[in-house]
């Protein structure tokens, strides 16, 4: 499954039937559209959900319609009429941080774990490398949260995170996991190799990912 690509509906530059065409191409049984949620006016999402209903009933990969809201110090950018109309919602920091700060990332993140209209959280720790790394504790903290919530994190073969620590306590807390190749073209979709070992170095299995059902 690749569950976080993007489209010409936001910052991406394909299609939503050439990230399809090429999951088909590449033997996903899951793909999912997740299009940058500030790029969308009202007329423009109709369209983008109209072109994603029609793919679903057209296409042998399973389609789900996504989206990638951010997470911000005021909250996650959704509001609960467009969480209804989707399949899933990925939400991501895509804020600047000073070295040294990575508290304020993670304070960030846990507002979104008890957001009840995010599924996933995106990319988690993509900018530890500059910001600085979470100790095992501030780890433990994160993970018992998306328990108690019941939300998941996705394996981003694009920024190989989260760390194999981080999956490895997931897994074992039964905290579910996804793949994403974050893909802004479409020959890039189903690009998850990095994420695939990963998950499978921490012992995971089909049960630990989010709509394994589907799988
Ligand atoms: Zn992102
Ligand atoms: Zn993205």
């Amino acid at each position: 499954m690749d569950l976080h690509t993007h489209t010409r509906f936001s910052d991406g530059i394909g299609d939503i039937r050439d990230n399809i065409a090429e999951a088909e191409r590449k033997g996903l049984r899951i793909v999912g559209i997740s299009d940058h949620i500030h790029f969308f006016t009202p007329h423009v999402l109709n369209s983008y959900l109209s072109l994603i209903n029609q793919a679903k009933k057209d296409s042998e990969t399973i389609v789900l319609a996504g989206m990638e809201a951010n997470i911000l110090p005021e909250g996650v950018d959704i509001t609960d009429d467009l969480r209804k109309r989707l399949d899933y919602v990925i939400a991501s920091v895509h804020m600047y941080f000073n070295p040294g700060s990575h508290h304020k990332y993670l304070e960030l993140v846990k507002t979104a774990i008890q957001d009840e209209n995010v599924d996933i959280i995106g990319h988690f720790g993509n900018v530890f490398s500059y910001i600085g790394h979470p100790s095992i504790k501030d780890y433990k903290e994160i993970i018992d949260l998306a328990e108690e919530y019941g939300k998941g994190f996705e394996i981003s073969t694009r920024y190989r995170v989260p760390e194999l620590d981080f999956i490895k306590f997931c897994i074992k807390r039964g905290v579910k996991l996804v793949f994403g190749s974050d893909a802004h073209q479409p020959k890039d979709v189903g690009n998850i190799n990095w994420g695939l070992k990963a998950f499978k170095r921490a012992g995971g299995k089909k049960e630990d990912l989010i709509f394994s059902e589907l799988l």
